[in-house]
């Protein structure tokens, strides 16, 4: 071997060199000063054509700036998200606080599988989901939890505990003939369904409980679904409440479903399902749950404090949940992933336990600490943890509350000037959350008596079809019109989630979830709609 050629790979990639590793990162920062201020469009077409062609790798070693090259055009063809005329979806810009947490994990490079390998950034684990488990189920007394891939996996854990409480053993002998069944609302992400799917339950074994206006779970309709399952033999392996909806931020009644759930279940003398709880999207606003609404200490506007008074009452139900889903990269502005499951009682693990015997590799694990024993991954990042520290105790207290409240803010400032239009319909009006979900109709139509009608049943479906061509062509028509540099970016769903007589209804959608998006910006996407015929 050329050792002198092997002496210089170790040099260039084997040992650090501080300066050409930050003037190389200097770089990449410099890129992304500089698309702040472009519009939010895609800076750079995406080259698919032969992206498979030439996948080469090159033959000789080169440095740094060659690994640079190597992804440069991507890093810059890819859109951070930080403009403030995003408000397409729940994604934002990642927070600084969470960038330096990140890149101190990315140096260590720590492997959460066991604390053997780990060290303290296992500690670190703990530490963070502590604080989010006490923020959430309020200082619980034995919370634990894991970070994972994303809500998807978070939801799958608490999907794989209630079939292990209603079905001892079918971790080892799998589900057999037993009959077994989950329980979402209508509104719910549709992670869940992948998540019944791969759990082996099938995806024809979840129910979708209808929501109420609200894109709340209709708890008469849950009850008789319970009734039905129990009485046809069917166990109900979890119930999964959704605190803040995808699109509209409906939030299930947490205390309410306790409730049907255990006086159904005990009538027909079957185990409580788990009831899990996806708050992906509205677990932040627990940030106000302590905020001193008669002190008013940061000075929230009058028409603030009823929301976060609303945003209180919701943040109340995650007490009652068994198990809780959060996504610190949506609203906590964290890098992906920062996914968290939580339980109130880490006792609830041991449905997931493997023993040591089953995991050869880590024969010194530790069942009190080590989370390799019940984690579906091996291998996982530390990313989630140290974003999340990072972000919590950067940003503090006072500035999340300041967050979440600026969100809700802007989000009513937004459903307030579009309800005033004749021709718009605000679908949400009575959620918490960042999330704005409104029809636009022609000019001279009564958008709000064309929703009474829908409701009241009145309304043939191929009428309404009209309707939602209407809604779908301005849409489009804003599309083609605006001005890429001054016009905020919405999106459309097809379905809000909310099916009044088993009808879609889709909506034009914003979500007030960057921090830099201000006023001015919600009143000229006002006013063009105003101006849109
Ligand atoms: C985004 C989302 C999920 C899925 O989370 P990922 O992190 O994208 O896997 C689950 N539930 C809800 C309510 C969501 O909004």
């Amino acid at each position: 071997m050329d050792r002198a050629l092997h002496e210089q790979i170790l040099q260039t990639f084997f040992h650090c060199d501080p300066q050409a590793i930050t003037g190389i990162f200097r770089e990449f920062l410099n890129a992304l000063i500089a698309e702040d201020t472009l519009p939010p469009v895609a800076q750079m077409e995406q080259n698919y054509e032969t992206a498979r062609a030439n996948p080469e790798i090159h033959v000789l070693p080169g440095n740094l700036k060659d690994a640079r090259d190597a992804v440069f055009p991507f890093f810059w063809g890819t859109d951070s998200w930080s403009s403030p005329l995003h408000l397409e979806n729940v994604k934002g810009p990642a927070n600084y606080a969470s960038l330096i947490g990140a890149l101190a994990c990315l140096l260590k490079n720590p492997n959460l599988c066991t604390d053997t390998y780990s060290q303290r950034s296992n500690e670190l684990e703990v530490k963070s989901v502590t604080a989010l488990a006490n923020l959430l189920f309020y200082h619980t007394k034995d919370p634990w939890g894991v970070f994972t891939m994303g809500g998807t996996i978070s939801n799958m854990y608490g999907g794989r505990i209630g079939i292990e409480k209603v079905l001892p053993g079918a971790m080892q002998k799998g589900l057999g003939s037993a009959k077994l069944a989950g329980i979402v609302s209508a509104a719910a992400h549709y992670s869940n369904r992948s998540v019944a799917g791969w759990l082996g339950l099938g995806t024809e074994q979840l129910h979708a409980i209808p929501t109420d206006g609200k894109m709340a779970m209709r708890l008469d309709l849950l009850g008789e679904k319970l009734e039905e399952l129990y009485s046809a033999g069917t166990k109900v392996a979890f119930v999964t409440a959704t605190f803040g909806t995808t699109d509209a931020c409906g939030v299930d009644d947490i205390v309410g479903i306790r409730g049907v759930i255990e006086s159904v279940a005990a009538k027909h003398g079957q185990p409580v399902p788990q009831l899990h709880v996806d708050a992906a999207v509205g677990w932040a606003l627990s940030f106000l749950s302590e905020y001193d609404r008669a002190a008013n200490p940061l000075g929230f506007c009058p028409e603030l404090l009823p929301l976060v008074h609303r945003a209180q009452q919701h943040a109340l139900g995650l007490r009652q949940a068994d198990s809780i889903t959060i996504d610190f990269h949506k609203m906590g502005w964290g890098h992906y992933p920062g996914s968290a499951f939580l339980v109130n009682n880490r006792s609830d693990l041991r449905y997931l336990a493997r023993d040591v015997s089953e995991t050869p590799y880590f024969s010194e694990a530790d069942g009190r600490r080590d989370p390799a024993l019940f984690t579906l991954e091996c291998s996982r990042p530390a990313l989630g943890p140290y974003s999340v520290m990072a972000s919590l105790n950067g940003i503090g207290m006072t500035g999340w509350q300041m967050l979440i409240a600026r969100s809700l803010e802007l989000a009513q400032r937004l459903k307030d000037r579009l309800e005033q239009l004749d021709h718009c319909k605000v679908l949400n009006l009575e959620t918490t959350g960042p999330g704005v979900v409104w029809w636009v109709l022609p000019k001279g139509r009564n958008a709000k008596d064309i929703f009474a009608r829908l409701e009241a049943g009145e309304l043939p479906p191929a009428k309404f079809a009209g309707y939602a061509a209407e809604i779908r062509r301005l849409f489009d028509k804003r599309q083609q019109s605006l001005d890429p540099a001054r016009d905020a970016r919405l999106s459309f769903t097809t379905s809000i989630g909310y099916r009044p007589h088993g009808i879609d209804i889709p909506a034009w959608k914003a979500v007030l979830f960057n921090p830099r998006t201000d006023e001015a910006i919600i009143d000229r996407l006002a006013a063009g709609i105003e101006e849109l015929v």
